[in-house]
């Protein structure tokens, strides 16, 4: 055995987190992938399985009271809400990101001083962001300003309505300064929205301690919900009464049952509902939530560093030097759960990866991407990837039975 891979057992045996990998559906494959689609959860079929049976099959419209239905989107943002840093009654859970991000960016132009006309979005977004922004920004009379994250503090001014940042890029992997940037925006008057699609289950956030004013994420990454689980939505709890929705559905009125005309909002979070809640998806990620259980943020993030970290240690160890570039920040302060590394033939590399059992994935044309879920991902995991991706450089790999 090598250096590196004692090294790795030894961190296995000594990791408090290791045991929860038991806890998830996993194979002998290196799932590096969980920054796309976390991994599933044990329990969760039995638990679908008595959703369909029991609550729909046999309590049909019961099941919206009986079966907590109707309250699920408020009652999981509940469950969500220690992950992220939020105290209860601030996360709605519903839609996608997609939609989340058109509600908080419309709103938070409304929540802004009168008279400013700019939406500051990060140069970088994962597009959806930037598309939904640009759309909500022509609707709304204001302009959309791109900027990098860390150059956001000098394009602020009293023009500034909004300001939208991913908290952890998905490409690079690059962690920004949400305690500085949120601080920045306040101090120029604007409203800060941000995106935890990449953060959220990986590292803390802490949205109630940094004050920030909107956030959405999704909750098939690092929240493990299943593909296209419902997204999520927080309105710090001073901004509820007068945060106004731009998709004001029914489910977010004060009395929805009472099927009025005219439109008065519920309290609360709830005003961040639109339509009927997708049960089926919702109640898949409930169930996966349990998994969080005992699970301390703060024990995930310095897992989540450490694996990091030895996967780039043994990256230079193993892979021929120039061959790939790490694009990841080394610092700590900069780095989320993930590395993305640059390589010329990025894709012909990761299909041989693949096909060797090291699933990660790529963004075009030149970034590999290694997801590191602290739940389930292993220091003697992230040895392999390295030592299997150093063989496909190298030529040099086993042939693909
Ligand atoms: C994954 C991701 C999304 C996905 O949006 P959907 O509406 O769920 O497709 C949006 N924004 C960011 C930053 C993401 O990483």
């Amino acid at each position: 055995m090598s250096d590196l891979q004692e090294r790795a057992r030894a961190l296995d045996t000594a990791d408090e987190l290791a045991p929860l990998r038991e806890l998830f559906t996993l194979d002998d494959t290196v799932y590096l992938d969980g920054n796309s689609l976390g991994a599933l959860p044990r329990h969760v079929p039995a638990r679908l399985q008595e959703v369909l049976t029991r609550e729909w099959g046999e309590l049909r419209i019961r099941s919206w009271g009986e079966s907590g239905w109707w309250t699920a989107p408020e009652r999981i943002g509940d469950r969500i809400a220690p992950v992220v840093g939020a105290a209860a009654g601030q996360i709605v859970v519903g839609d996608s990101t997609s939609v989340n991000v058109f509600k908080a960016v419309v709103a938070a132009t409304r929540l802004a001083p009168e008279g400013r006309d700019e939406i500051l979005v990060d140069a970088n977004t994962f597009p959806t962001d930037g598309y939904i922004a640009g759309s909500a920004a022509r609707m709304t009379g204001h302009r959309i300003v791109p900027v990098p994250p860390a150059e956001v503090p000098d394009a602020l001014g009293p023009r500034t309505a909004a300001v939208l940042l991913n908290h952890v890029d998905y490409r690079s992997g690059r962690l920004h300064d949400l305690p500085a940037l949120t601080s920045a925006v306040h101090a120029a008057g604007g409203i800060a929205v941000w995106d935890l699609c990449h953060s959220a289950g990986a590292l803390p956030v802490d949205l109630d301690r940094h004050g920030v004013d909107l956030a959405v994420g999704c909750t098939y990454k690092y929240l493990n919900g299943g593909p296209g689980s419902p997204a999520y939505l927080y309105v710090a709890a001073r901004h509820q009464a007068v945060f106004d929705s731009p998709l004001p559905g029914w489910t977010s009125h004060a009395d929805p049952f009472a099927m009025t005309p005219g439109y008065e909002p519920a309290e609360g979070a709830v005003r961040g509902r639109v339509g009927t809640p997708d049960i089926l998806s919702m109640l898949a990620l409930e169930s996966s939530l349990d998994v969080w259980d005992g699970v301390g943020i703060e024990a995930v993030r310095a897992k989540s560093l450490a694996l990091t970290d030895f996967f780039l240690e043994c990256v230079t160890a193993y892979v021929p030097e120039g061959r790939v570039t790490s694009v990841t920040p080394a610092a700590h302060a900069e780095r989320g759960s993930q590395v993305a590394l640059r390589c010329e033939d990025a894709e012909p590399v990761m299909g041989a990866l693949i096909a060797r059992g090291v699933v990660g994935d790529l963004r075009r044309p030149d970034v590999l991407r290694f997801g590191f879920t602290p739940l389930y991902v292993g220091f003697a995991d992230a040895e392999r990837a390295a030592r299997l991706l150093a063989d496909v450089l190298n030529g040099s790999a086993a042939p693909v039975a």
